[in-house]
């Protein structure tokens, strides 16, 4: 069996992205590794990547999007391995915070290609990003654009900005990764950047260069782009009347994968509509993709600890955690399950597939359909790339996995797995009391 009972490969995946988790003589493989060779060698939970499909996604929205700066969103996976994979590819970094522009100078990326979004920029990550000269400020408000004001003028340089626009549209996916519409902190109302855009003039260090949007996470169509980019030409027009100098439109990221099934759509559908809209505005284009690149390339193995029935429940408890993938959590996230060895002529069973936190929310999915699976038998979590590991935690005090990146026959520990020793290191310095 391949991915393919998932996601039927053939005319359909040229235009999609994919990745490299194949089965194989009913064996789930990275690449060309089997997947359970990765499991014994460096135990599990564990993460594992597909530089090949990191690379192909990339490389699909580069394609598509010619002549557009890509500014990968760090958040997403900002493992430094990760992060130099996509700089080697000339990937530029979106970041939102000192950390993460901390990490794309750690691998001595190209910061004239790094944009710094976030509504909470603290003066000393301002200083920071401009003495590292980053490309632009995404900008959330005035009082962000006075701060960045000042630190410039005391350190004698003209900082560059994007002005964040919220155009209230709705991009139709889960509340929380909703983030243009008026009742969410991101940007500015189009009101409200009318008068940000006739006043920038007050601030005598800053230049705004860009108006930027991000609406968004998973987000299948393109209409909600094309509502919000219409919301924002009119400001174009009148930055460019008030003197501003815009260079670029950046249309933030969120274009969505596959959990399920069809649901991504190809990043030609989205250029097609974009970008004769862009060229007509005689503007260069960024986009911040994050899910879109790495989403897909990345998996969870995890072991199964035992299984349990409580009256009508089956659970599979893994050890494998919401401190481990959060989303299903956080987000009632649907992320696809199969063991990693396929058995031939086993009955399928409607299991709760939960993991070992103290928490109810402590699941992967609910009354899922699954192939009968036993105690110490392995799972994969597919399309666990992206806000995956960026998002563990400590909580119960367990141990953050191990990630590990394949390319080809090549397998190579990029992250180790926590020790006992890693969770109090932090502690065990402090003032006595
Ligand atoms: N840009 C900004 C400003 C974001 O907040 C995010 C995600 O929250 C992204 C880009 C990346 O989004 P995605 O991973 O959906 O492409």
């Amino acid at each position: 069996m391949s991915i393919g009972v998932f996601f039927p490969l053939g005319l359909y995946s040229v235009f999609l992205i994919m990745d490299y988790f194949r089965y194989r003589n009913k064996e789930l493989y990275c690449e060309q590794i089997q997947v359970k060779t990765l499991a014994k060698l460096y135990q599990t939970p564990l993460y594992i990547y597909s530089a090949r499909s990191i690379r192909e996604h990339y490389h699909r929205l580069k394609n598509a999007f010619p002549q557009t700066l890509i500014c990968y969103s760090v958040k997403a996976n900002s493992n430094l391995s990760i992060c130099r994979l996509l700089s080697d590819l000339k990937c530029g970094f979106d970041v939102v915070s000192a950390g993460e522009l901390y990490r794309v100078l750690k691998i001595g990326a190209d910061t004239s290609k790094t944009v710094f979004a976030g509504v909470g920029k603290t003066r000393e990550e301002i200083v920071y990003a401009l003495k590292n000269e980053i490309l632009l400020f995404n900008t959330e408000s005035i009082d962000e654009i006075e701060t960045i004001n000042q630190c410039a003028k005391a350190l004698k340089k003209i900082a560059c900005i994007g002005l964040r626009i919220n155009p209230d549209v709705s991009a139709h996916t889960h509340r929380y990764i909703t983030t243009a519409t008026d009742e969410t902190k991101f940007g500015v109302s189009i009101n409200e950047a009318k008068i940000i855009i006739k006043n920038i003039h007050h601030f005598p260090a800053i230049r705004l260069v860009a108006l930027q949007m991000h609406i968004g996470s998973q987000i299948t169509s393109v209409l909600p782009y094309l509502k919000a980019i219409r919301k924002i030409v009119p400001l174009i027009w009148i930055a460019r009347k008030e003197g501003h100098f815009l260079r670029y439109l950046d249309i933030g990221g969120g274009f969505g994968i596959y959990y399920k099934a069809r649901e991504a759509k190809p990043a030609s559908k989205f250029a097609e509509k974009v970008l004769p809209i862009i060229k007509k505005l005689g503007l260069s284009l960024i986009i911040e993709p994050g899910r879109f690149i790495v989403g897909n390339a990345g998996i969870i193995v995890t072991k199964i600890i035992r299984t349990k029935q409580i009256a009508s429940r089956y659970f599979i408890i893994c050890d494998a955690g919401m401190n481990t993938l959060i989303r299903p959590a956080l987000y009632d996230a649907y992320h696809k399950i199969a063991p990693i060895s396929i058995r031939q002529r086993v009955k399928k069973i409607r299991a709760d597939i939960v993991g070992p936190i103290c928490e109810s929310a402590d699941f992967f999915a609910i009354n899922r359909l699954i192939q009968d699976v036993n105690k110490n038998e392995y799972l994969s979590l597919f399309s666990a790339g992206a806000y995956g590991y960026s998002m563990t935690s400590n909580y119960n005090s367990r141990t953050k996995p191990a990630e590990v990146l394949v390319d080809g026959r090549t397998h190579r520990l990029i992250s180790r797995a926590e020790t006992y020793k890693d969770l109090i290191r932090l502690e065990e310095h402090g003032p006595s009391t």
